[in-house]
């Protein structure tokens, strides 16, 4: 793909870069390494200082950071803005918890000491999708460069504006040169910085292509991989539920981000007593949603980023309708210029259907009508996906059975699924595997490196390497606790 900005609100080309050769590549990720070995001098408290002075940025520019991104890839500016706040939380976040999710822990085995470091791993590649083109970004770059990792960043091909725009706000926070970088670089170049010995581990958060892809590579070179993949959360409405705050909730959960989001709902599960007054009340407000200018204030959903997934989303609903759905609204792309798609509810979608186990990356709603508890467990967990799950209902005994019965990384009751810089974020199943944030997110690029320190013979006594301590016949403290421990 052309690494080009292109307005997805009028299709006007912005800016056009050119992708780096080989040997441009290659003398970054050779900066990279300097820039990690340096690295490792700077105290953690100035780390901390630079991630503050960070937050500070973004937020004192956050009007024109949020421009960027509306003009990129199509965000309404007010949800732009609020990803620029949610950047420099999560940076606030891990200049004040880094230290402590550090600290080496200290283990009780018996007579020895022994504890745990959390030692960086070094230079980490992320490789990001253009639909949160600073929060994906920052969610890796916080707790990496606060652990003490180098990072490069390989951004989608649609957003390199923002993408040099976090590389810029990162150099002028006071990070040394080099501690992270920008790749201007196409999807096929990935490999060759995965397969670089001085890279040591990668992030995707992506398509399951590109996931399997790049875990492919980083498996083959036996490196770390982190993967945050696509979802098809479910959004479950029982009749002891709020019925006003599920409805709006829902609504809002299936067009945010104009609907690119992993976590965006994307099958309504409704229990049947209630289900005919939901349909009603959500397809209203569905088709009530403001559809426009995204540099407008009160724009709800604006273009999708590019044409291509405008083609791809009206092709999913055009497949489910000619399959037997029903289009309750929308179903249709807006007449004339900008990547722009009416807000669609779908009823009766087959589950044997292609759409019913596709992610779908838009203003698109499926309903499913459920007789209980048992069966929205069923529906919900019956995809291929297991990021995210949000349930709406008031009962304490159906809620626990929920938290328990349902697959995947995160469930939400009475709110819709949302990432928090404190929370662990990550699915399972073919959302991927591994977590962002807290100081679980931290900890996927950390080695655990266990050191244990045995006490010093006593004076008088063979010590360690005398010619008759041997391991066999005299085992020292280390190999005796090894043997407890088997
Ligand atoms: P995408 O096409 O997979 O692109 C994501 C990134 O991967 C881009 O930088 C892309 O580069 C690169 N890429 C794609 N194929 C590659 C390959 N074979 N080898 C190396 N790099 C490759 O995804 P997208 O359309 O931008 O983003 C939407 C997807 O991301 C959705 O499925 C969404 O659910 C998922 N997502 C997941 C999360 C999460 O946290 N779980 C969050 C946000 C989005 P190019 O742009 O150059 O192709």
């Amino acid at each position: 793909m052309a690494i080009q900005s292109v307005n997805p609100a009028n299709g006007l080309l912005l800016r056009r870069f050119t992708p780096l050769t080989e040997d441009a590549l290659l003398q970054k990720i050779g900066l990279a390494e300097i820039a990690f070995a340096l690295y490792a001098e700077v105290p953690i408290a100035h780390r901390a200082l630079c991630m503050r002075k960070l937050a500070h940025l973004l937020e004192h520019e956050a009007d024109d950071l949020a421009a960027l991104i509306t003009a990129e890839m199509g965000k309404p500016i007010v949800e732009a803005r609020a990803e620029i706040a949610k950047c420099a939380s999560a940076c606030r976040y891990y200049a004040e918890h880094a230290e402590r999710i550090l600290m080496p822990e200290r283990v009780d085995i018996g007579t020895n000491e022994a504890y745990v470091r959390w030692d960086p791993l070094g230079v980490v590649l992320a490789v990001m999708p253009w639909n949160f083109p600073f929060w994906q970004v920052f969610r890796f770059l916080a707790p990496a460069l606060m652990a003490g990792n180098a990072g490069l960043l390989k951004h989608a091909s649609n957003v390199p504006q923002c993408a040099l725009a976090v590389e810029a706000l990162v150099r002028r926070a006071g990070f040394p040169r080099g501690i992270f970088q920008t790749l201007l670089i196409e999807a096929s170049q990935v490999e060759t910085v995965v397969a670089d010995p001085r890279v040591a581990a990668v992030t995707v958060t992506g398509s399951e292509a590109a996931g399997r892809a790049i875990a492919a590579q980083a498996g083959w070179f036996i490196k770390k991989s982190v993967l945050e993949l696509g979802g098809s959360d479910p959004f479950i409405v029982m009749p002891s539920a709020d019925l006003d705050l599920a409805v709006e909730a829902a609504a809002q959960a299936r067009c945010i981000n104009s609907g690119q989001s992993c976590i965006a709902a994307k099958r309504f599960l409704v229990a049947d007593s209630i289900y005919d007054a939901f349909e009603a009340r959500f397809v209203a407000r569905m088709s009530a949603m403001k559809v426009g200018d995204p540099t407008l204030e009160d724009t709800e959903i604006g273009p999708l980023a590019t044409p291509s997934q405008l083609e791809e989303l009206d092709a999913q609903v055009q497949a489910a309708a000619l399959g037997g759905a029903r289009i309750l609204t929308g179903g249709r792309r807006r007449e004339g210029d900008g990547n722009y798609y009416q807000p669609t509810v779908l009823s009766g979608v087959s589950r044997g259907s292609e759409i019913y186990r596709q992610e779908i990356f838009g203003p698109v709603a499926m309903l499913f009508r459920v007789r209980d508890v048992d069966e929205a467990i069923e529906v919900a967990n019956d995809t291929p996906f297991g990021l995210g799950a949000s349930v709406w209902t008031g009962n304490h005994v159906e809620q626990k059975r929920f938290a328990l019965g349902l697959h995947c990384g995160a469930v939400f009751v009475n709110a819709p699924v949302a990432s928090d810089p404190r929370l662990p974020f990550g699915g399972i199943k073919r959302s991927g595997y591994g977590r962002e944030l807290s100081a679980a997110g931290m900890r996927e690029f950390l080695n655990a490196k266990t050191v244990v320190v045995a006490e010093p013979p006593a004076a008088g006594q063979p010590g360690v390497g005398h010619e008759q301590n041997t391991l066999s016949a005299m085992p020292g403290p280390i190999e005796r606790n090894a043997a407890s421990l088997a």
